[in-house]
C-alpha cells in the first residue's frame, strides 16, 4: 500500500533573504517528486523573475477579484503587497498524492494549519543571526535600501513566530540545511491525513 494517498504539505517560511529557494533548489534532486506552489503577488517582478515561475504578477485589482472568487486557500498582505496561494493546483496536486510546498509567511502558515493541520508539516528557515540575513539581503542587491529596511524590521517580527513551526532549519551553510531540508521532507510526506489513519486502523482490525 502506497502511504501517500492523499497527498502532504510542506510549509516554508522564513524572512525574505533566508535562503528558502536556495535550499529548495539545492535538495531538489533529493527529494523525489514535489508540487512547489506558486503564489500570486502585487509585488513587483524582481529582476530575473518571471511570471508563472516565481510567482504570478498580477495588480491589486486582479487581486481583489480573486478574493471575491474565493480562489486563494489563504492570503495575507506582506511588506504592504498581496500575496497569496490559489486554491485550485493545491487540490490538484494534493488529489494526485504530491507533497506540495508553499514558501508563503507567517501569516499563511497560521491559515493553512486552520485548514489542513492534519497533513501538514512545517519548518522555519533562518540565518544564524538577524546580521548576517541583512548582510545577504544586501549582498542579494535585488532590493532599494528602503524595501531591505522594511524586510528587517518585518523579519523581527516574524522570528517570534519560529515556535509555531515543527522543524527550525538554521541556513549557515547551503549544504548542511538542505541536508536538513530533504529530513523535514521525508518526514513531511510520512503524515498521514486523519482519513488515512482511520482507513488503516479498519483495515487493520480485519
Ligand atoms: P529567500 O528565498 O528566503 O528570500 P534566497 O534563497 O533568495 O532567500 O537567498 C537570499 C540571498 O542569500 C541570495 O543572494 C542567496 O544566494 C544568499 N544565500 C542563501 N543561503 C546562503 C548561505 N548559506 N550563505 C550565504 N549566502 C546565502
Ligand atoms: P518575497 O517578496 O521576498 O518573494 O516574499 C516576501 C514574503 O512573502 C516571504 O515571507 C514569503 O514567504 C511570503 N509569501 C510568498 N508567497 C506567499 C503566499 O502565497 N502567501 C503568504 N501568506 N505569504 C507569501
Amino acid at each position: 500500500m502506497s502511504r501517500l494517498k492523499r497527498g502532504a504539505i510542506l510549509v516554508l517560511s522564513g524572512p525574505s533573504g533566508a535562503g528558502k529557494s536556495t535550499i529548495i533548489n539545492a535538495a531538489a534532486p533529493e527529494i523525489g517528486e514535489y508540487y512547489f506552489s506558486i503564489s500570486t503577488t502585487t509585488r513587483a517582478p524582481r529582476e530575473g523573475e518571471q511570471h508563472g515561475r516565481e510567482y504570478f504578477f498580477v495588480t491589486k485589482e486582479e487581486f481583489e477579484e480573486d478574493i471575491k472568487a474565493g480562489n486563494f486557500l489563504e492570503y495575507a498582505q506582506v511588506h504592504g503587497n498581496y500575496y497569496g496561494t490559489s486554491l485550485k493546483p493545491v487540490r490538484e496536486a494534493l488529489e494526485a498524492g504530491k507533497l506540495v510546498i508553499f514558501d508563503i509567511d507567517v501569516q499563511g502558515h497560521r491559515l493553512v494549519r486552520a485548514k489542513m493541520n492534519d497533513i501538514t508539516t512545517s519548518a522555519f528557515i533562518t540565518p544564524p543571526t538577524l546580521r548576517e540575513l541583512e548582510n545577504r539581503l544586501r549582498a542579494r542587491s535585488t532590493d532599494s535600501d528602503e524595501v531591505i529596511t522594511r524586510r528587517i524590521e518585518n523579519a523581527k517580527e516574524e522570528i517570534l513566530a519560529l515556535g509555531e513551526y515543527d522543524f527550525t532549519i538554521i541556513n549557515d551553510s547551503v549544504e548542511e540545511a538542505a541536508k536538513e531540508f530533504v529530513i523535514v521532507a521525508k518526514a513531511a510526506r510520512l503524515k498521514q491525513s486523519r482519513e488515512e489513519e482511520e482507513a488503516f486502523i479498519a483495515r487493520w482490525l480485519q
